[in-house]
């Protein structure tokens, strides 16, 4: 490894293919692939995971931000993309330019959107976004009739796909408000029939659904975290196992591993104290490791003298609190650590694996968390 990476995430591109050829199987017929790539990727890396995904065959991709869009255009990427979060109007020439989707629900937007594209005498695509029950983006009722009336005069907006995003469907071995949800979304999408339109596409399934449910795979699905080999939640997992069973074709591989090295190894004695706030106490004679990684990496204080990290494939546990750039691990039973090995914060060495939900609980926090902050700055290798 170069000398300057003081921390590094390596993405595993077998992982990655066998978490999507595990949901190309899935996939119920006429029913496209999109993959989720928002938060840089939920951390792995966004152009990192889109060439990955490219390699595959992906042929969608959805992000959060229009700005997210550009960056994979500006990439090369000719993909579709879906912008799924709101786009500011003085984006909207941009998202036109560069044949970008866009989700809309609302008529200021979608007039400026039909001005532009009738402008550049090209058809727009948006992806109308329907409140079905989780009260986030969205319209329905009186509101949704009002929109569609405009967009009937649109000439140069064409509705790509209607779609909705189910509320409570990871918390939950219960999915009685995802039924309901369906219900909703099934009697919005007859509203829009009975208004006239027709060849537009449905999607409304997000990871947990498109695992558990295959009856909401409609047109696409919009696959954000099991792509990269990580449960929705330990409900989403036990009601897929539950269902499907435990055999070994049904397991999600991680893709992201998060390394370092150690930086400094030394011998301190029983009754020293460890790191600000003195926070820990040795009560032997201890070898202790630091480490060049810290909360300003992504490594969550919550951590300090509650997380491991494995050295030689053995569990080394955090003492004493996570600074800014430095971490002190415990190796006094680790007698081989030496300056510049390995050291894992996230995956396996030997037999020892740490997951994203190990750290997510110790955090208090949800594996989707503990990889979409992991910031931009630490580099990304694809390994095999
Ligand atoms: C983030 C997001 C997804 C992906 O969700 P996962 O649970 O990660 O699969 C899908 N749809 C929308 C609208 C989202 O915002």
């Amino acid at each position: 490894m170069d000398a300057h990476y003081s921390n590094w995430i390596e993405i595993s591109r077998s992982a990655y293919r066998k978490n999507l050829e595990f949901f190309k199987n899935r996939l119920m017929p006429g029913t496209d692939l999109s993959v989720v790539i928002k938060a840089n990727a939920y951390g792995h890396g966004m152009l990192e995971i889109a060439s990955l995904a490219d390699e595959f065959g992906v042929k969608i991709f959805c992000v959060h931000s229009i700005s997210e869009a550009l960056a994979l255009r500006k990439n090369g990427f000719r993909q579709r993309i879906v912008v799924l979060g709101p786009t500011i109007k003085c984006f909207a020439e941009a998202a036109v330019k560069n044949d970008i989707e866009v989700v809309c629900y609302n008529i200021e937007n979608l007039e400026l959107y039909e001005e532009l594209a009738k402008k550049a005498g090209r058809i727009f695509n948006i992806h109308l976004k329907l409140e079905t029950g989780t009260n986030r983006q969205g319209i329905s009722g009186s509101a949704l009739l009002a929109f569609l009336d405009v967009l009937k005069k649109c000439e140069h907006v064409k509705l790509r796909a209607a779609y909705s995003h189910f509320a409570n469907i990871e918390d939950t071995t219960d999915h009685s408000y995802a039924k309901m949800q369906i219900e909703r979304f099934k009697n919005e999408v007859s509203l829009i029939r009975n208004a006239g339109f027709s060849g537009f596409d449905l999607h409304f399934a997000s990871s947990a659904a498109a695992t558990i449910f295959t009856k909401t795979h409609f047109n696409m699905i919009r696959l954000g975290i099991a792509q990269y080999g990580l449960w929705p939640s330990k409900e989403t997992y036990l009601s897929y196992i539950t269902e499907f069973g435990h055999g070994d074709e049904h397991i999600l591989t991680p893709v992201l591993s998060w390394k370092t090295v150690i930086g400094q190894i030394k011998k301190i004695n029983a009754g020293d104290f460890v790191g600000y706030g003195c926070s820990h106490q040795m009560t032997r004679e201890s070898t202790i490791a630091i480490l060049p990684i810290g909360y300003s990496d992504g490594y969550d204080r919550h951590l300090s003298n509650q997380g491991y990290v494995l050295i030689h494939g053995k569990r080394a546990p955090v003492i004493g609190r996570i600074a800014m750039n430095l971490t002190t691990v415990d190796v006094t039973d680790i007698p081989e650590a030496a300056v510049e090995d390995e050291v894992v914060l996230i995956g396996s060495q030997g037999d020892q694996i740490i997951r994203a939900e190990d750290i997510a609980s110790l955090a208090g926090t949800i594996n989707y968390e503990v990889v979409a902050r992991l910031p931009e700055h630490i580099t990304r290798i694809i390994v095999e």
